[in-house]
């Protein structure tokens, strides 16, 4: 489904942020993404979601090169992919039901469609009864639940995540990693970047490690686990 092919990112300011990156995400599989602060996981989780381009290399999501994508088509190749950020982004002057619409009134769909899916997607996170709340007024970890709740309310099939739970304290951050399960338990792909490394070995998934923009280890470089 993902597949990074000998990619280079290079900011125009500043250093590498990646180098040589290889490997595969297959249809299906959950993976966490890890490795210290400015190791390039923003970066990675960005080349995929075309919010920056690789420098050097292929990046193909299902055989598309989306780094070769024109700038107008990049919408369509963002409609395959959920998106949740650590701060989860809400608008505060908007409802929990305003806020996980948000992206299906863009796509267009009507009201009623719009209701069901909202509904549906708010009952996965458990906040049903909390949809005419104000963001402000939940928890830090309801708050980041509604973020989720918006990121899967078109049913992407892939699901890319940063540090979603970099603000929550360890119990609330498992209950988190637990929902990521059920939603790849019904077949999405998900890559979920975190730094918390107690927290993601404690789960039986794939760990791909970055170090100064290098994987080191869970990649298809032979040569990297070398340097792990
Ligand atoms: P991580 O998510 O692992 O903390 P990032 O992908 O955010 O790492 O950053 C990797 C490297 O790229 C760091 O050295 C960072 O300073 C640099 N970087 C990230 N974004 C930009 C940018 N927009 N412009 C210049 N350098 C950047």
């Amino acid at each position: 489904m993902i597949r990074f092919s000998n990619v280079y990112k290079r900011y125009s300011e500043g250093r590498e942020a990646l180098s040589n990156v290889c490997f595969h995400l297959g249809k299906g599989e959950m993976a966490f993404l890890t490795g210290h602060s400015g190791a390039g996981k923003s970066t990675l989780l960005k080349l995929i979601a075309v919010i920056e381009r690789a420098t050097q290399g292929q990046v193909l999501i299902d055989g598309q090169n989306v780094g070769r994508v024109h700038r107008s088509k990049v919408p369509f190749v963002r409609r395959s992919i959920g998106i949740i950020f650590q701060d989860h982004r809400l608008l505060f002057d908007r409802t929990v039901f305003d806020n996980v619409a948000l992206p299906l009134v863009i796509a267009g769909h009507d009201h009623k469609e719009i209701g069901r899916r909202v509904r549906a997607s708010l009952d996965k996170v458990g906040l049903l009864t909390r949809e005419k709340a104000y963001p402000i007024t939940l928890s830090g970890g309801e708050q980041q639940r509604v973020g989720i709740a918006r990121a899967v309310v078109t049913k992407p099939p892939m699901l890319l995540a940063d540090e979603p739970t970099g603000n929550l304290d360890p119990d609330l951050s498992r209950e988190i990693m637990k929902l990521f399960e059920e939603f790849n338990r019904v077949g999405m792909t998900l890559l979920i970047a975190s730094h918390d490394l107690a927290l993601i070995s404690s789960l039986k998934h794939r760990i791909l490690t970055l170090h100064d923009g290098r994987m080191i280890a869970g990649g298809d470089d032979p040569e990297a686990e070398e340097f792990a």
